[in-house]
């Protein structure tokens, strides 16, 4: 397991409660501990934010009730909250994990051998990956002249502590939850702020309804872990059917589904303390003397700011291409969709035998729960029968779809092997109930790839 965020904590207590042999890499929680700024609230509703646990004994209820903690609808809980509820659940319903990063991935003769950031091999059948959003954070092209050490530019999955920006004037660009709580984070600690967003208008989310309205008001508008209305309850609940329409289709929504919308609680911060322009873009970005100028356009024609720095709320795009820590061989074999993000089977089996995925890079095959913590009890669940199948049975696999380099005379589609060998002494196994695992030597003889042919499993 790659990745200990919600949906690799979930992946791996369920892997561990099947009894497959597992070794767990990454930062529990990093993304909530590191790069949300304290103070940040969770915009989906305690009840929506349960990590997943097969047995379900380990939910974010039942970490506030052993802290004596609220966990109710309509109350929203802090990020540094959700953090240490997901190292509860960690240490209750997970493995040890192993903190060291996977610095490459790459296919080798009856799976895989990760290599760790100190260098360390590490060999299983099968890898899930589940490293979250931020390999794919983007950033508007026009502030490349602002250059990358992040001095005046930055995206806001940067920051864990804006206490930087203190008594500095800050420009916020974006429309969605993330740029506007950071917006009113900053104006509270004394930041000048302005928020920019190329939409006309700010959209705001309505204060969620009761849990018990009557049974027409729930029938006409459910209520989901995507919040309201009949179509957001199907992307909540029937991810397995949202990967059955057409691919197109899935791209399509899952670009433009749960657009940007800033969380109810949030409007009257903005409202009274952040300066906000809408319809507006920027059109240049330059350093000048140690501040930022810029030049937006907008409905007014141009505009020209000075500003100290430029804080990208700009969301995450995912892509195969961009998919770390795969080796650029894997990631050139893996059949993609229109949008770029990988292609899946309904266990979350990439084009790759034995190489699962999870989280973000899934929204485009079983759709937008699956950027949310909500969608990590569907994908734990389906992704580790498909491990199990995939350990059963072997075989390849069918993902439909052209491979991200193909054009480009990168591997095949048909080049990844995952062999019908045992791996090699010392190999760390991610196997059936009973297989074994024993340490982490280095990798047995091999060269990497299998010439061609069907992916056949052990
Ligand atoms: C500002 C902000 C607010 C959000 N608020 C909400 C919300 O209220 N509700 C909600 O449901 N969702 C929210 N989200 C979305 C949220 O990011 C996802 O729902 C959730 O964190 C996804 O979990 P994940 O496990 O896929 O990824 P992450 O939580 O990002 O975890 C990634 C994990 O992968 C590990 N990792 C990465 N690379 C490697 C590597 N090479 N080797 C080993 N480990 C690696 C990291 O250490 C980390 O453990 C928010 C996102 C942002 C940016």
């Amino acid at each position: 397991m790659v990745g200990a965020g919600p949906y690799g904590l979930s992946i791996a207590a369920h892997a561990a409660a099947a009894g497959l042999d597992l070794k767990v890499f990454g930062r529990p929680m990093d993304s909530w501990r590191s790069h949300m700024p304290p103070g940040m609230l969770l915009k989906s509703e305690p009840w929506a934010s349960h990590l997943s646990d097969p047995a379900g004994a380990f939910g974010l209820d039942a970490y506030a009730a052993a802290h004596g903690l609220s966990a109710r609808h309509g109350e929203p809980i802090g990020v540094a909250e959700f953090a240490a509820y997901g190292l509860w659940f960690a240490e209750r319903a997970v493995p040890a994990v192993d903190e060291r990063l996977v610095r490459s991935l790459r296919p080798v003769p009856g799976g895989f051998r990760a290599t760790t950031e100190d260098g360390e091999e590490v060999r299983a059948r099968t890898v899930a990956l589940a490293v979250g959003v931020l390999p794919f954070v983007d950033l508007p092209g026009a502030l490349r002249p602002l250059g990358t050490d992040g001095a005046l530019a930055s995206h806001s999955s940067h920051h864990g502590d804006l206490t930087r920006f203190r008594g500095q004037d800050v420009t916020v660009v974006g429309g969605g939850q993330a740029a506007l709580e950071t917006a009113a984070l900053l104006a509270e600690q004394g930041t000048r702020t302005r928020v920019l967003t190329r939409a006309g208008q700010l959209c705001w989310n309505d204060l969620p309804p009761a849990l018990d309205r009557p049974w027409w008001r729930r029938a006409r508008s459910p209520l989901s872990g995507l919040g309201q209305g009949w179509r957001n309850w199907s992307y909540a609940q029937l991810p397995g059917a949202f990967r059955l329409l057409p691919a197109e289709r899935r791209t399509r929504i899952s670009a433009t589904a749960l657009g940007p919308a800033g969380a109810w609680w949030v409007r009257s911060r903005v409202e009274s303390g952040v300066e906000v322009l809408t319809g507006h873009e920027i059109v240049r970005a330059e350093p000048a003397g140690g501040r930022v100028r810029l030049e937006v356009a907008g409905p007014g024609g141009t505009l020209r700011l000075r500003t100290d720095h430029v804080l990208a709320a700009t969301g995450f795009t995912a892509s195969s291409a961009r998919l770390a820590p795969l080796d650029p061989e894997i990631r050139a074999a893996l059949h993609t969709l229109g949008d770029g993000s990988p292609a899946t089977g309904p266990g979350f089996e990439s084009s790759c035998p034995g190489l699962f995925l999870a989280g973000l890079v899934t929204a485009s095959a079983f759709g937008p729960s699956m950027r949310f913590v909500y969608g990590a009890s569907y994908t734990a669940d389906r992704l580790v029968r498909g491990v199990r199948r995939r350990l059963r049975r072997g075989g390849p696999v069918r993902v439909p779809g052209p491979a991200v380099g193909a054009e480009a005379g990168a591997v095949g589609p048909g080049a990844i092997v995952v062999g019908s060998g045992a791996v090699g002494s010392g190999a760390i196994e991610v196997g059936a109930a009973g297989a074994r695992a024993a340490g982490t030597g280095a990798a047995g003889a091999d060269d990497g790839r299998s010439p061609a042919g069907a992916g056949a499993a052990g």
